[in-house]
């Protein structure tokens, strides 16, 4: 994640900032220019006819503070336009819940568009089309719990929104025996399954995806129960990225390819601060969500990770990267790599 600076004073701003914090002006985040602008609600002028972007629609209600193109067909933002259903407001928390996901949402849409991903919008084929619904467990008219399962389906995302609960997430997590467990880690999981449909399916990459994957044609349902009931193989770390990759290898590209998500954005975070910033072998440098050189990305980002582990151990938390990325895990990451960015080296 990049800095960002106020557009009237220069202050830092903060991604998910909605004012300066030292000049008190309302601002948004415009993705067309990834940068900060003025913002019109809840400024004490009121609307101003000469800015040329809006606010997000959602900017009152959950504090969305991304600005819309005043030309766009949406009053709602590049992300919140994705959001086709929402929890059921009328329970006040939910409003919360709502506001963190959209929050975490934001940030897979920022690495969407820095990777300059395809975002198919309404009007597209249904199965095409990206969409996320925020649904809760709700009692069915038998009193039976009707349980949101968290997934993707045919371009449909759907997140249980218990999931935007701190002590539940962490409940889930330690049950499940994950280092991590996070709403942008979902978001990144899940819209893996989307960009399989259509970087590996629809491009005709599924013979090599095979490879390096295995068969995903052998029954997921089973899959996944086996791995629940008996977890992962002896020895995983070898080959996946989470044990839970070992289930099925869609599971293994959607944690890979979130996996790529968290290092690319990791990294462009630490160049930001000047932190293990990597070298450029030549060239201009646009970032590493511009770069090209999987090697390069590797070789800057796994020295950056032990030395945030050292960190973290020096004030006794647990490690910020628990994990070894082996050859195997290299080469599928380099796999997403090469599909995000149309290229076979
Ligand atoms: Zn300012
Ligand atoms: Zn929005
Ligand atoms: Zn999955």
């Amino acid at each position: 994640m990049r800095r960002y600076n106020c557009p009237n004073c220069a202050n830092e701003v903060h991604f998910e900032n909605t004012t300066c914090v030292k000049c008190n002006l309302n601002l948004g985040y415009l993705s067309s220019a990834d940068q900060f602008n003025f913002a019109v609600a809840d400024s004490p002028s009121g609307s101003d006819a000469s800015r040329l972007e809006l606010d997000c629609t959602n900017r009152n209600l959950i504090g969305c503070n991304w600005l819309v193109q005043p030309n766009d067909t949406s009053p709602y933002c590049t992300s919140c336009r994705h959001t086709l259903i929402i929890p059921d407001l009328s329970t006040p928390q939910n409003i919360d819940r709502w506001a963190r996901l959209e929050r975490a949402k934001r940030m897979l849409f920022y690495a969407l568009l820095k990777f300059q991903l395809p975002l198919p919008e309404q009007g597209e084929a249904p199965s095409k089309w990206l969409r996320f619904e925020f649904k809760a467990d709700l009692l069915a008219f038998n009193g039976q719990q009707a349980n949101v399962m968290t997934g993707h389906e045919g371009g449909l995302i759907t997140i249980n929104i218990a999931e935007a609960d701190d002590d539940v997430r962490e409940h889930h997590r330690v049950a499940m025996g994950e280092p991590y467990r996070t709403l942008i880690g979902h978001f990144r999981h899940e819209v893996g399954h989307y960009y399989w449909d259509r970087l590996v399916a629809d491009a005709g990459q599924v013979d090599q995806f095979r490879t390096m994957f295995g068969d995903e044609r052998i029954a997921y349902p089973e899959a996944l129960q086996r791995h629940y009931e008996s977890g992962a193989p002896l020895g995983w770390e070898r080959l996946y990225v989470s044990s839970y990759a070992s289930s099925h290898p869609w599971e293994d590209f959607a944690e890979t390819w979130a996996h790529y998500f968290h290092i690319v954005d990791g990294l462009e975070t630490a160049q930001s601060y000047a932190i293990g910033a990597p070298t450029p072998s030549g060239g201009v440098y646009r970032g590493p969500y511009a770069s090209k050189n999987f090697t390069e990305l590797i070789n800057a980002w796994v020295p950056l990770t032990i030395a945030m582990n050292a960190m973290n151990r020096s004030i006794g938390n647990s490690d910020f990267y628990p994990f070894v990325l082996s050859d195997a895990i290299s080469a599928k990451l380099q796999f997403v790599h090469n599909l995000i960015h149309h290229s076979d080296a």
